[in-house]
Parts: structure tokens; C-alpha cells; sequence
């Protein structure tokens, strides 16, 4: 099997984690800017994590020779205090050069209140200036019906941004026709508790088909597990999906949106 890991958030993992994808197939990984678990104090906080991002963590991975890529922002969750955000948007220009990083994300909102609203509108702005592909993170529970329409719409009212240049992540079963109908790329993240299990990933992908889709496992500080998206592809394999079909979803479709950014090469 291979795979590629196309969203995990490998600064709060170990490195048996890296051993593990490793051994399981993963070829790439991929990590989008997000929350730390808390909210950073000032601008200076966001320059480490993103030195972090992208120095120190590919030469983690490289130890397992494993290619790692970052996407940057100031994540929805801190998007509330608007003035932090503006200094942060301020910072990403000057990392966006580094070879390791894909575009802008994971953007969006989490509550979806007015000010990250403000902050989504000058990511998206940033990312059509610097010609940048863009990764979504879509809101939780009850607020992601909701903040999934105002996303789309804002992508759609941007006429600089080519829908196919983005990916709108954290899909369920009601949110994942209207991404696809929009012309985005939709990701599936695999929580055991939260979120998304891989067989009603499996379940999503045999209803709405396997176009324009990936799995990732957004493994982070919570609860969540590093190799969720090859657990996935053994629930494909255990209902007879051809392996050709699984490597489609778990390494032809992230590699082919991927590519669409020059840097991301295997
Ligand atoms: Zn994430």
C-alpha cells in the first residue's frame, strides 16, 4: 500500500508516529497551520510555529525519509482578535517562498462568527494575490451546515480563485455534494470519536463516488489516530474495492490536487 498523508498536524506527534506511517506506506505528509491547543499570546508565537513548520519539522520527518509540507495561516480559532490576525497575515508572505510550503490553510471558521468572517475574506484575498492554493477547515457539529454555505460563497464571490484550487476539509454525508457541486476538491478527515470513522468515510465515498476526494487523518494533540487513512483503505479492501480504486482515493487523488502547487513533488 501506498498513501499519502494530505493533512496531520505531525508537530504535537512523536516520532514512533512517523516510524509508523512510514512502515504503513505513507509517502508524503502534509500539515496545515493550525491551533496549538492554545491561543498564542502575540505575532511573535506564529513566526515559531511557522520556523517550525518550515524547518524543524521536515528535518524530523526526513529522518524517516519521509517529505513533509506545510500550509500557513492563522487558524479559525484564533481568528476572533482581528488586529492579531492582521499582523499574522502580515508574517505569511515573508515564509510562503519556503520550499516546503503548499499554500494557505487550514482557513474557515469555527463558530462562524463575524470576525472570522473578516480574517476567512483576507486569507482568501492573500491567497489570490500570491496565486496560492487554498485548504479549508469547515466547521463542527452544528455550525457546519451552516459555515460550509458561507465558505463556498465567499470562494464563489472571489472571482481571482479557481475552485479547483481549493479543498474544503471535514466533509460529512450533508456537506460533501455541495463542495463537489462547486467545483472544490472535498476531504474527509478520520476521527475514532469526532468527526468522520473510515467506515462512514467508506460509506461517503460509495454514495458520492470517489472524484475530487481525499482522506486524512488530522492527527493532532486530541484524540485521533496517525494512521487512520490506511485503517480506511482496510475497510475498502475488506468490502471488495479493486486496488487500484483504493490507491485512486488514497494516493492518485491528493497527489493530482497536490501537484497543482510546483513545490509538491515525491
Ligand atoms: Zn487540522
Amino acid at each position: 500500500m501506498r498513501y499519502i498523508e494530505p493533512h496531520a498536524h505531525m508537530v504535537s506527534r512523536v516520532t514512533d508516529d512517523y516510524l509508523d506511517m512510514v512502515t504503513a506506506g505513507c509517502v508524503a505528509v502534509c500539515e496545515p497551520a493550525f491551533w496549538a491547543g492554545y491561543d498564542r499570546s502575540s505575532v511573535n508565537g506564529f513566526y515559531d510555529y511557522f520556523s517550525q513548520l518550515t524547518d524543524y519539522e521536515p528535518k524530523r520527518a526526513a529522518r524517516f525519509g519521509l517529505p513533509h509540507f506545510c500550509w500557513l495561516c492563522i487558524n479559525p480559532k484564533e481568528s476572533e482578535d482581528v488586529g492579531l490576525a492582521k499582523e499574522v497575515l502580515g508574517l505569511v508572505p515573508k515564509f510562503l517562498d519556503r520550499p516546503n510550503v503548499l499554500g494557505i490553510g487550514e482557513i474557515g471558521l469555527n463558530k462562524n462568527s463575524r470576525n472570522e468572517m473578516k480574517v476567512l475574506e483576507m486569507h482568501v484575498d492573500l491567497a489570490a494575490r500570491a496565486d496560492q492554493l487554498i485548504l479549508v477547515h469547515t466547521p463542527h457539529l452544528e455550525d457546519k451546515l451552516k459555515g460550509t454555505r458561507l465558505i463556498l460563497d465567499v470562494l464563489k464571490s472571489e472571482s481571482r480563485i479557481q475552485p479547483e484550487r481549493c479543498i474544503i476539509d471535514h466533509v460529512e454525508e450533508h456537506t460533501v455534494q455541495l463542495v463537489l457541486d462547486r467545483g472544490h476538491w472535498a476531504g474527509m478527515t478520520l476521527y475514532p470519536e469526532t468527526k468522520c470513522t473510515g467506515a462512514r468515510a467508506v460509506d461517503i465515498l460509495e454514495t458520492s463516488g470517489s472524484e475530487r476526494i481525499w482522506m486524512n487523518s488530522a492527527c493532532d494533540w486530541g484524540v485521533s489516530v496517525p494512521l487512520a487513512v490506511p485503517y480506511a483503505a482496510i475497510e475498502m479492501r475488506k468490502r471488495g474495492w479493486p486496488a487500484e480504486q483504493i490507491d485512486r482515493v488514497i494516493y492518485q487523488n491528493p497527489l493530482r490536487f497536490l501537484s497543482q502547487c510546483p513545490k509538491f513533488g515525491l
